[in-house]
């Protein structure tokens, strides 16, 4: 998988090059690399933000710098935007239109600077946002699959509206993600969730692949994890439960079954009551 990020701080992402993300990048299982948005910049100041139209506090970050470095790294050519057609984007008010941008590209197939083939699968491309849907378990498996992923981290009041508005309009795979119903000062810290809940999901990723199969949220389970325990049996007057040093696998995997239905009800009864009774066996609907 190849990832690139956009950021005014790429430096925020060598601590990628440690632990299980930076072994994958040794083994050649995944590519990551930052940009600098700055790069795309030709003022002196290279300033990537101006103040909000309307009025308010604050900077936006501009759309004329993103799409420069998108383009680029997306492989699409500059756009040939029709003047009406930014108005139309902008206001939604022109009275002809649905509120999408008409707009197209001389040459779909041009060259990415780096040498790279624009005809290689194009990236999807992902901007966190505090207003978006939440990220979630099964947006990062469907995201572990992908080629390429592009990241782009807001900073300040966050991006210009109209930048993910004009990529879907080119047909590229826009998503915009949520890590919480929090604020961050910018993307990066958000970028880095998603991307090692992504890139752990990956063939290959884990040592034993086993270990991302029974986790909270996963695949048709989608319940929160039973308690783990390791040795010793006992630790300050506390004990393992018995069960789980019996030996009896059938015994075992019944209690973390129902220990993961327990824990989830009492944890995130929203899970258990979105579960649908092909989800459960008739032992579980007995606990
Ligand atoms: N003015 C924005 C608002 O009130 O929704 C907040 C902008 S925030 C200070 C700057 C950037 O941080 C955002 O553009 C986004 O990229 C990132 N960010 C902040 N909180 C986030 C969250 N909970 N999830 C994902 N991204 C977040």
């Amino acid at each position: 998988m190849k990832i690139d990020i956009v950021s005014v701080f790429p430096e925020y992402f060598e601590v990628l090059n440690l632990s299980l993300l930076g072994k994958a990048q040794a083994k050649g299982l995944v590519t990551v690399q930052a940009h600098n948005l700055r790069d795309w910049t030709h003022d002196v100041h290279h300033s990537v933000d101006d103040t909000p139209v309307g009025g308010g506090a604050g900077m936006v970050m501009k759309p004329e710098v993103w799409s420069e470095c998108l383009d680029d790294l997306l492989g699409l050519a500059p756009a040939t935007i029709a003047a009406d057609a930014v108005d139309c984007a902008a206001e939604h008010a022109c009275g002809t239109c649905d509120g999408e941008a008409s707009i197209s590209t001389d040459d779909t197939t041009a060259e990415v600077p780096d040498g790279t083939a624009a005809d290689s699968p194009r990236p999807v491309l992902i901007f966190p946002n505090p207003s978006a849907p939440l990220f979630t378990q099964q947006d990062a498996t469907e995201l572990s699959h992908a080629d390429h992923l592009l990241f782009g981290c807001g900073r300040y009041e966050g991006y210009d509206a109209r930048i993910p508005q004009y990529y879907r309009a080119q047909g590229v795979d826009v998503r915009e993600y949520s890590i919480g119903d929090y604020v961050l000062n910018g993307g990066e810290v958000a970028v880095s969730v998603m991307l090692e809940a992504i890139t752990r999901l990956m063939p290959g990723f884990m040592g034993n692949p086993a270990s991302i199969v029974e986790e909270s949220y996963t695949g048709g389970n989608a319940l929160l994890e039973h308690r783990q325990y390791t040795k010793p049996a006992e630790w300050r007057g506390l004990k393992v439960p018995d069960v789980l040093l019996s030996g009896d696998h059938g015994k075992v995997d019944r209690f973390r079954r129902d220990e993961a239905l327990s824990k989830t009800d009492e944890l995130r009864p929203d899970l258990i009551e979105a579960l649908d009774c092909t989800q459960l066996d008739k032992a579980d609907r007995k606990t």
